[in-house]
């Protein structure tokens, strides 16, 4: 055979590397750099500043720079620099382990969707050199934690900037800190840029991520700006907070940015206010104005401020709110910033913390909430902001997380034309309810998608198997241990999905409370299910693993109770790519969180995206995904808001009411699906999620929605396309 030819003519280095005086980048023009560079350092200052401490976006489930190398087939040209970068972009890691779960998705898919809409706007958060922890699982011990190795230096799409008046080094800035005697340090930042490019490669969402793991910065600040979310210790905590809180102003200096609207995506950057607070009183009253500055002057200073933040809150849940000790606060700030604190960041609960939750409600011009019903389990939380508090209702970035296979199908059909650029054409799919073309297409699409995820498991079950004899680890699913005939799953067998992160009030195990039941269900009707788990427990959330660990031991009595027709899963290392793989592989997404405690939830859409459907308890997005039963089922206790309980003990996780409820629908879900062949129910549900939820639930809607409350100018093109959006839906109803 002859070796293909090479059509490296469609490339040249103009289309694909660009510079200014911060670096060198690949898979844009010079035109779209400086087009967006522009944008985000004009002195009108009209752009958004999104600040969160995480920001997920493996390259792995997206990656249009790579799509168009693919596409033109090209693998090398004679150009060194477009070669390094071609090199890189094809062949380097896929992981930018800067997430931990459903937050930093968000965060990522959110800057997608801008740059899709070439909306003006510039992430920050900070790098991780140890990302966010790996998961290996043992059947024995559970989950087994190790630190996250990647070096950002070999990762594509990551920049590290110069500095503009020596090329020859990495562009730095400092924030003032205080070490343990209370003297005044400087820790120290490099900046790497990621670029978040739309699938047109002609705009693009620069993330700015904070390196304070450099050897200009202290030793101890190097530590703890490691690994994401690393709670050792409160003061830990604290301090990463601050790190990206008091980053934000200098790296907006340093880089010119202009930005005048501050979106805070949760609480956790809130310390860039107390800056925004100073900058302000210095203006007004001069370099001593510490001095000078009234108690009234500051609750001034913090309106002028606050109609430049808008703040989305993410959960009712009390892990989540942000309390420091007032000792640990001294330590590492300003005594200035103290006074301010006891201003506007109270603790009712405990006099002795400042809540920089409530300092976040208190300094914004919009409060967020991520769903309808959390709109009102956060006012019920916070009484005094109530009328300030309007719901924008979370989504997923579709052409992130809908399937190739299904993606090929939609491009297949007149209808969903464009659905690629604009997902509110999806409305749409109501008119394919009734084409046998599509249905079949579409079942033969999930299908596709079924056998990879199988096939993921089921090569996975037997490594598991070998890695016995090379490691420690012991094989964590029973099932590794049976042989050929009885290990593989089936991908024609009912597969039923459940993955995030193994927090309590999500209850992992609910459906498992009663395995006799269960079992007994699925022998009675001799329906043979797949129960596919994954998902990581924080490394010091003891119950979350006590879960995970109870689930895998469940494995072997759930098999022998259901006569073998019953196959648990555990699917270590929970990502985005596992993700995607079980979001649209699996037949129903579980979802079974105590109401009202999951605020939105995301993955469900992702599900609903693929047009599988959810079943769920009556919490967060599924109130308003439900659609009375057309997209999927519902189980479980529905407090009423007003007296719901927010309380996350063992004692009020209502197992036994809503494992119960979950058994009486499981019979009738189990029967719609073996029965497709002549009845409908299960592919008008599935369709329906397409017609549905899919214009809703993505982050174009949300995106437009966002735009509303914030303070841009955008050009009428574009306006015009965020209006098409925003009449689709409006989430504050
Ligand atoms: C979507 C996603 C989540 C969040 O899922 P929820 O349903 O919101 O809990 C967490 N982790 C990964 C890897 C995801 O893809």
């Amino acid at each position: 055979m002859t070796q293909p030819t090479q059509p490296q003519a469609d490339i040249s280095a103009g289309d694909l590397i660009s510079s200014n005086k911060w670096g060198t980048f690949f898979g844009i023009s010079q035109k779209t750099l400086d087009h967006v560079w522009k944008n985000l350092t004009s002195p009108s200052g009209n752009s958004i500043m999104y600040i969160s401490m995480e920001i997920g976006a493996d390259r792995d489930v997206f990656h249009p720079i790579m799509s168009k190398l693919r596409k033109l087939g090209v693998t090398k040209t004679t150009d060194d620099v477009l070669n390094h970068f071609i090199t890189l972009f094809l062949h380097g890691p896929a992981k930018i382990p800067n997430y931990g779960g459903g937050l930093g998705i968000l965060a990522g898919d959110t800057l997608k969707s801008f740059a899709d809409l070439k909306i003006p706007v510039v992430g920050i958060s900070l790098l991780y050199r140890k990302g966010y922890f790996s998961q290996m699982v043992d059947s024995q011990v559970g989950q087994i934690s190790t630190a996250t190795d990647w070096s950002p230096e070999n990762t594509p799409s990551l920049y590290l900037l110069k500095n503009p008046e020596n090329p020859a080094i990495p562009l730095e800035i400092e924030i003032p800190f205080f070490d343990k005697h209370d003297k005044q340090i400087s820790a120290r930042a490099q900046l790497w840029l990621k670029m978040e490019v739309n699938s047109k490669l002609d705009y693009f969402v620069p993330e700015i991520l904070l390196d304070f793991s450099i050897p200009s910065s202290p030793d101890w600040i190097r530590m703890v700006s490691q690994t994401l979310y690393d709670s050792i210790s409160d003061e830990t905590k604290a301090i990463q907070r601050r790190l990206l809180g008091a980053s934000v102003m200098p790296a907006m200096k340093a880089l010119g940015l202009t930005a005048n609207t501050l979106h805070l995506n949760e609480q956790h950057g809130v310390i860039v206010v107390l800056n925004m607070i100073a900058q302000w009183l210095e203006k007004k009253y001069g370099p001593d104005y510490q001095e000078k500055a009234t108690n009234q002057d500051i609750l001034n200073a913090a309106d002028a401020v606050a109609e430049k933040i808008v703040f989305t809150i993410h959960t009712p849940v009390k892990a989540g709110h942000d309390r420091f000790s007032k000792a640990i606060i001294s330590h590492i700030g300003h005594a200035f910033c103290q006074n301010i604190l006891e201003l506007l960041a109270k603790d009712d609960e405990f006099p002795s913390s400042f809540n920089f939750t409530r300092l976040a409600m208190r300094v914004n011009r919009a409060t967020n909430s991520v769903s309808r019903l959390h709109k009102e389990v956060t006012r019920k939380q916070f009484p005094e902001f109530k009328d300030k508090i309007s719901a924008i209702t979370n989504g997923v970035h579709h052409l992130t997380w809908i399937s190739d296979a299904k993606a090929e199908l939609y491009d297949d059909f007149d209808e969903l034309k464009n659905w690629r650029q604009d997902p509110s054409v999806f409305t749409k799919a109501k008119q394919l309810t009734a084409n046998s073309t599509f249905r079949s297409y579409f079942s033969q699409a999930w299908l596709k998608d079924t056998e990879n995820l199988i096939d993921y498991i089921n090569t996975m079950l037997i490594q598991h198997r070998v890695q016995m004899h090379e490691t420690w680890i012991d094989p964590p699913n029973y099932l590794s241990h049976l042989d050929e005939n009885e290990r593989p799953l089936n991908p024609r067998v009912f597969t039923l999905g459940f993955a995030r992160r193994f927090s309590t009030y999500k209850r992992a195990d609910l459906i498992f409370d009663n395995i006799d039941t269960l079992a007994d269900i699925i022998v009675t009707n001799n329906f043979p299910v797949n129960f596919i788990y994954a998902g990581k427990a924080h490394p010091q959330d003891i119950p979350g693993q006590t879960i995970i660990r109870q689930i895998l031991n469940l494995g072997e009595e759930l098999y022998t109770k259901s006569n073998g027709l019953a196959k648990l899963v555990f699917i270590p290392g929970y990502d985005m790519k596992i993700a995607k793989m079980m979001v649209s592989g699996v037949h129903a997404w579980l979802n079974s969180p105590k109401r009202p405690l999951e605020a939105s939830g995301t993955s469900g859409m992702k599900a609903a995206l693929n047009g599988v459907p959810n079943i769920s308890t009556m919490d967060g997005w599924w109130v308003e995904g439900y659609h009375n039963g057309q997209t999927g089922w519902k189980f479980g206790y529905e407090s009423d808001i007003e007296s719901a309980c927010l309380s996350e003990s063992p004692d009020t996780l209502l197992y036994e009411h809503d494992s119960a409820a979950f058994y009486a629908v499981f019979p009738e879900i189990l029967r719609n699906f073996y029965n497709r062949d002549s009845d409908d129910t299960y592919i008008n549900k599935s369709i329906a999620n397409l017609a549905l939820n899919c214009p809703i639930f993505n982050t174009h809607r949300m995106a437009a929605e966002y735009v509303s409350r914030y303070n841009l100018d955008l050009p009428a093109a574009i306006f015009k396309k965020i209006e098409k959006l925003r009449k689709i839906y409006q989430s504050d109803t």
